[in-house]
């Protein structure tokens, strides 16, 4: 039948009806509610073809596959004058003041790094951006990720790119380290979500502009015993995301939501510490995933330099996607996929003295991306779960 996940997701604690129950009663609502606020609606990106692997594709076919920029009066005037306060000469003024609210008690609220690109800030999972890139703000309420009829060779291209990552090779082979098993999961999850998405949300006619489900389509790519791992993948990745989150949880808390709206900005605040503080997601699952087991070989240090430079070139193959709304969202998860990885062993990254915890300092950019991506992922789940249902009821009923 279809994918009937029962037990205990591999590389974490959790099992996966629970998993299942939490996302839908406790952590979707909340996320849902949190990616339509202003502070996580404008995604900083560069959309320019910059493609370092082969010529330029050119933009797909469908009007559905473009993506246009926001309005100059819609993006929040803090953001404005932060990014305008630091194109003076030398290296980016790191601390915007603008970041931090001020009239709210600004003793209790965290900075959050303001810079100028996009790509987040020290995060060495993402490849610094060569010069001054040019970047504009995007809203992601009127870009959602769907259907766009970017497939075939094209789309096939930047698959296999990815795919064919020597860490990736051998990854079922039983004696696979579990730094690459982790790091390709994280990978197949997301790809598993956009799938998820594009089942979801496919063109059902084209003339008469009508969307919806495609059952046919999910049960080809997600909803069958041949490809139960990419679920499962699905599942994992959500929960390495869901405790990047729950770690950087005494950061985002304090942090201050700025967008010039005080309401929204308040309400942003709260979502947000009803997602860190989750009771129901503490009981159901303790330790989403537990980082702490990973880079302890001799090699530790070795191979973690050897995956950033596999997905520094992950990271690159987004800017070969040929379809702006697909490489707007590729762009958004891998960002959220790198601060995850960030906030989860940023304590390995400093060098020199190993017992003093050093202080998590996170860009907008990347608590934007990274909260997004774990919405995108928990959808997902229940995108999985209902079309499941679907197809069990289509093959009862037929
Ligand atoms: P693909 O999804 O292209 O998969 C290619 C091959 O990879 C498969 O044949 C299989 O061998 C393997 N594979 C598939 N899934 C997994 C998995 N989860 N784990 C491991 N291996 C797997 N299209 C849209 O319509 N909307 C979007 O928003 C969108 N965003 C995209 C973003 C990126 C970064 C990329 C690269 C593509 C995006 N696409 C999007 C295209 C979409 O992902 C598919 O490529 C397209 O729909 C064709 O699907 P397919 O069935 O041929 O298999």
């Amino acid at each position: 039948g279809t994918c009937q996940l029962s037990g205990t997701v591999r590389d974490c604690s959790c099992e996966y009806a629970a998993v299942e129950r939490v996302n839908r009663e406790a952590v979707l609502p909340v996320l849902r509610d949190l990616v339509r606020q202003p502070f996580f609606r404008y995604f900083k990106v560069s959309l320019y073809c910059d493609c370092p692997f082969w010529p330029d594709d050119g933009m797909c076919v469908l009007r559905d596959c473009s993506v246009c920029p926001c309005e100059d009066h819609e993006v929040p005037a803090p953001w404005k004058a932060a990014d305008s306060g630091q194109t003076c000469e030398g290296s980016p003024r790191l601390e915007a003041e603008s970041a931090v609210d001020r009239r709210v008690d600004a003793s209790t609220k965290e900075h959050l790094v303001s810079i100028r690109g996009w790509r987040g800030f020290n995060n060495p999972w993402m490849l610094e951006d060569e010069g001054d890139v040019e970047y504009s703000y995007i809203n992601l309420l009127m870009n959602p990720e769907r259907y766009t009829g970017y497939k075939g060779e094209h789309a096939h291209r930047i698959w296999n790119l990815i795919y064919s990552q020597s860490c990736f090779s051998n990854i079922n082979d039983p004696d696979t380290c579990a730094e690459r098993r982790v790091f390709y999961r994280l990978i197949s999850g997301m790809h598993a979500s956009i799938s998820a998405h594009i089942a979801k949300e496919y063109l059902l006619d084209e003339r008469a502009d009508k969307w919806g489900p495609n059952l046919a389509l999910f049960r080809e790519r997600l909803g069958n015993e041949g490809v139960r791992e990419r679920v499962e993948n699905l599942y994992f990745a959500y929960l390495f995301v869901l405790r990047a989150a729950l770690k950087a949880g005494p950061l985002l808390r304090e942090a201050a939501y700025d967008t010039g709206s005080p309401l929204e900005d308040a309400r942003t605040s709260e979502l947000v510490r009803k997602l860190v503080d989750s009771k129901a997601v503490k009981q159901a699952c303790p330790v989403p995933f537990d980082e702490g087991r990973l880079w302890k070989g001799e090699d530790g240090e070795e191979l973690k330099r050897q995956l950033q430079a596999h997905f520094h070139n992950i990271t690159k193959a987004m800017d070969c996607v040929g379809c702006e709304k697909c490489k707007l969202w590729g762009k958004l998860q891998i960002l959220g996929i790198a601060t995850s990885l960030k906030v989860l062993f940023s304590a390995e990254d400093c060098s020199g003295d190993q017992t003093a915890e050093p202080q998590l300092k996170l860009e907008r950019n990347e608590v934007i991306a990274m909260l997004n991506l774990l919405e995108r992922l928990a959808a997902s789940i229940e995108v999985v779960r209902e079309m499941s249902l679907q197809l069990a009821d289509s093959a009862n009923h037929p």
